[in-house]
Parts: C-alpha cells; sequence; structure tokens
C-alpha cells in the first residue's frame, strides 16, 4: 500500500521524521509531499525543504520525497496511494484536520485518511515553534536534526544581515 505524508514542512521536525518512520515500517511505500505554498510565508523554498527531509531519511528505501501543488486527492490519484497520513498533536490539529478529512473524503471517497497520534514529546512541536525559539537564540537541538537546526541558524543570520 502507498501512502503519502502531505505537508509544509518548513522545515521538517523531529515529530514530522517520528510519523515518516511509523509510516515507513506500516506500509509498503511512503511518499513524503512538500506542499509548494504560493500564499505562505515560509523560511525556506521547497527545494530546501525536500533536501532536509531527504538527507534525514537515507538509507530508507521506501521513504520516497516529492513536492505537489493544487488538490492533494488528484496528487494522491495520480500516484495511485489509497491513504493519507495526518499527524495529531495537540486538540487543537482536531477541528482543522476532521474539516480536511471530511471535504477529501466528498472529493475522493477511495481514499482514506489516516491519523497517526503524535508520540508524547512530539505533541507540542512545531515547525514554527521551532523557529520563533531559534530567532530568540533558543536551544532546538533536540526538535529537529542538526543539519536542520543549522540551516535555520544560517537562515536566521542572513535575514539579521
Ligand atoms: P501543515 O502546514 O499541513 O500543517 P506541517 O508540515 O506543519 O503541515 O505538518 C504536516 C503534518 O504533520 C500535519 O498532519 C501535522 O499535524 C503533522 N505534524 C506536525 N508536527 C507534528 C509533530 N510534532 N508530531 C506529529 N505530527 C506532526
Amino acid at each position: 500500500m502507498i501512502a503519502i505524508y502531505p505537508g509544509s514542512f518548513d522545515p521538517v521536525t523531529n515529530g514530522h521524521i517520528d510519523i515518516i518512520k511509523r509510516c515507513a515500517s506500516t506500509f509498503d511505500y511512503v511518499i513524503v509531499a512538500v506542499l509548494i505554498n504560493q500564499n505562505k510565508n515560509v523560511m525556506f523554498s521547497a527545494e530546501e525543504r525536500i533536501k532536509m527531509i531527504q538527507k534525514s531519511f537515507i538509507g530508507y528505501d521506501n521513504v520516497k520525497v516529492e513536492s505537489f501543488d493544487g488538490l492533494l486527492v488528484e496528487y494522491a490519484r495520480s500516484k495511485n496511494a489509497q491513504i493519507i497520513i495526518r499527524g495529531l498533536r495537540a486538540i487543537s490539529d482536531y477541528e482543522y484536520e476532521m474539516q480536511m478529512s471530511l471535504f477529501n473524503y466528498q472529493l475522493a471517497p477511495e481514499i482514506e485518511t489516516l491519523f497517526l497520534v503524535a508520540r508524547g514529546p512530539f505533541s507540542y512541536l512545531s515547525s514554527s515553534i521551532v523557529k520563533e525559539v531559534a530567532s530568540y537564540g533558543g536551544d532546538i537541538s533536540s526538535f529537529v536534526p542538526s543539519h536542520v537546526e543549522n540551516n535555520i541558524i544560517k537562515n536566521i543570520q542572513k535575514r539579521r544581515v
């Protein structure tokens, strides 16, 4: 079975990585689909976001990272994926995720959305909080891989110049 895990991943965090690893051991094939955000303020380009995820999954033969644009269900159909994976953190994720999954069901009833509950330490972890903490000089080393940490710090320093 092919599963798609869509998101912004701006940038990938240890919470995303945990979800991807769990999918990789459950499904035959996982496509991590990086959304090309047109109207969202992002820190990293889609190419940079893809590279950071790929670097975190060297040696995982059944994890593929791609970019996508447009309707998620159309993209999933084009990849022959039967499953959309989303992660659920605190209750605040619930309403939006439920709306999206019902909407996607209306558009493509043959595609199932599955939710994986974030594991304890990742329940309150998001890309935005990591970027915010880093912008104030806080230590983010336990929230993202070291190559991602370096890229965030470089990006913040570049913006300050
Ligand atoms: P989006 O912009 O679609 O919310 P994100 O890149 O923030 O994309 O997240 C992609 C998916 O990963 C979403 O389903 C989100 O709920 C989930 N997710 C984000 N952070 C975590 C985490 N720390 N633990 C588990 N799931 C997470």
